[in-house]
């Protein structure tokens, strides 16, 4: 039966004994394993009563069983729902009120945790996967049969929903359909030249876009393998590049590898291509590479909405500081962010784009996407920049104040209420400040009661139950009064010039 993004993977699927992923414990999946664990685990979907649309939310540890339920969501016909591994039950709470799964699907060791909470949301069934495939959930699917008879889901279809957040605190689900992720699949490895030959090097986590669609749908499009990796591990990656031809990564992995005293040239001989993406690369770390090892990276941008929209060229000027160019298929506009009308060329304003990489909507959501859409269909990405004269995009900054830091979007406005709940604190601002690891850390500005003798270590201790790690705070600073504007909004930008050196100091 058709399965439209299925259907795509299997049709250029190489020979069964083909490894798909090579696991950091050595294990070794194969094309044929990936076909038949995706077979077994949809069987197990069906078992426990998913119907075509019913998603299935998914917060477990990285691992290739983790991936083959991506797929076999796609071939049962739900819709896949990956959740960051650090979020807290609290966190869980909001994203199964929201999505309303029929299956949840979680850690062995988070279960007791969770269970609450999912019967809470109302969720059918709760199950486990372990990173050594165990869990209630592999136990079914020893039992399951190999063969399964995908269900029929067109290119409009939902394959999977994305959680990302908003500048309001509340996180949206970005629809994301069969045809978003294959037609953007399919782009990219054209354009970046992937093949059979090609191992890349996947050191990044699988709940996010970057991870999950950009590496393993582009991977599983080619025919290649992936090396997976837990998370960064300089040595390890170090260890792998001689086996490898290209890694994907966050501005983070090159800063950390850079630090590595065994990168040089004849250590990167094998790779053929580095890619970056998801926050902004410096150009100094673009030029340090270049000059430690004699590759130039590429530079793509993309979002959880929009999978990718732009990438720095395979031939030809690799530029620093840029995205490069719309991909084949997509058109990227700049507007003015006030009026929406189309900027001079050259001119900064809001990045919009078009094209069958960009979502479906937002979840339950229909007034907020509708005010993210332009009446001629572009998606109005939220991200200020221009376009140069040779047609590069450059990225100049983020009309929403989003803080990224280590590759992930930490939304202020969530860490400012967390924090303005405290005892004894009257009003807070949470910024980006440049980070030479994470590239933004993340910072608090309090303004606290007189009276109250609430310090940075408090604050950050009372965080950690309540925020997943990569949004707490790196430090929290005293001030007696916020800088606002004559609006009354706090002026973020002041902020930012006053601490800019907090982390380089
Ligand atoms: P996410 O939805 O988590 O993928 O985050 C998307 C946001 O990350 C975009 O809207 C941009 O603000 C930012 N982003 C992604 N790639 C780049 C890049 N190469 N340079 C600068 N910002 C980027």
């Amino acid at each position: 039966m058709a399965c439209y993004l299925h259907d795509v993977i299997s049709r250029r699927a190489p020979a069964a004994d083909k490894v798909f992923i090579e696991n950091h414990d050595g294990a070794k999946i194969t094309y044929g394993d990936l076909a038949a664990g995706s077979a077994r685990m949809a069987n197990v979907l069906k078992s426990l009563g998913v119907r075509p649309g019913d998603r299935v939310a998914v917060q477990v540890e990285k691992s290739p069983e983790a991936l083959i339920l991506y797929l076999a969501c796609v071939r049962a016909g739900a819709v896949f729902l990956p959740l960051n591994t650090a979020y807290t039950p609290a966190e869980i709470e909001y994203f199964l009120g929201d999505a309303e799964p029929w299956v949840f699907v979680c850690d062995p060791a988070q279960k007791a945790r969770l269970d609450p909470v999912a019967a809470k949301c109302g969720v059918a069934h709760v199950e486990t996967l372990g990173v050594r495939r165990d869990g209630s959930f592999m136990d079914q699917v020893a039992a399951a049969s190999p063969d399964f008879e995908d269900v029929e889901r067109g290119p409009d279809d939902l394959a999977a929903i994305l959680y990302t957040s908003g500048t309001t605190g509340r996180s949206k689900g970005a629809m994301l359909s069969h045809d978003n992720l294959a037609s953007n699949a399919l782009t990219l490895v054209d354009y970046w030249r992937f093949t059979e030959k090609d191992v890349l090097i996947h050191a990044l986590p699988i709940y996010h876009t970057h991870g999950l669609f950009v590496a393993t749908n582009v991977l599983l499009l080619a025919g290649g393998s992936m090396f997976f990796l837990p998370k960064l591990d300089a040595d390890a990656i170090m260890r792998l590049m001689p086996r490898a031809t290209c890694m994907m990564g966050v501005p983070t992995f090159y800063t950390r590898l850079l630090q590595h005293p065994g990168l040089t040239p004849e250590a990167t001989k094998h790779m053929r291509l580095f890619i970056s993406g998801s926050a902004p690369l410096l150009a100094e770390t673009h030029r340090e590479w270049r000059a430690k090892t004699g590759h130039a990276i590429l530079e793509r941008y993309g979002m959880t909405e929009t999978n990718m929209n732009t990438s720095n060229p395979y031939d030809g000027d690799r530029v620093a500081g840029t995205v490069g160019f719309p991909l084949p298929g997509v058109s990227a506009r700049i507007s003015d962010p006030e009026t929406g009308a189309p900027t001079p060329r050259g001119e900064i304003g809001m990045i919009e784009v078009k094209g069958p990489n960009v979502f479906k909507g937002y979840w339950q959501m229909p007034e907020k996407t509708a005010a993210e859409f332009q009446p001629d269909g572009f998606f109005i990405t939220g991200d200020l920049g221009k376009i140069d004269e040779r047609g590069y995009v450059h990225i100049v900054g983020r009309g929403k104040d989003l803080v990224i830091s280590g590759g992930f979007n930490v939304y202020p406005k969530e860490v400012e209420d967390e924090i303005d709940a405290m005892p004894g604190v009257i009003e807070s601002a949470v910024i980006g400040v440049p980070h030479a690891d994470f590239g933004e850390g993340v910072t608090a500005v309090v303004v606290k009661d007189k009276a109250s003798g609430l310090d940075e270590k408090a604050v950050i201790a009372a965080l950690t139950e309540r925020l997943a790690k990569f949004k707490q705070p790196k430090r929290v600073i005293f001030v007696d009064d916020l800088p606002r504007n004559t609006m009354g909004k706090v002026q973020k930008n002041v902020l930012r010039d006053t601490y800019a050196k907090l982390y380089s100091a």
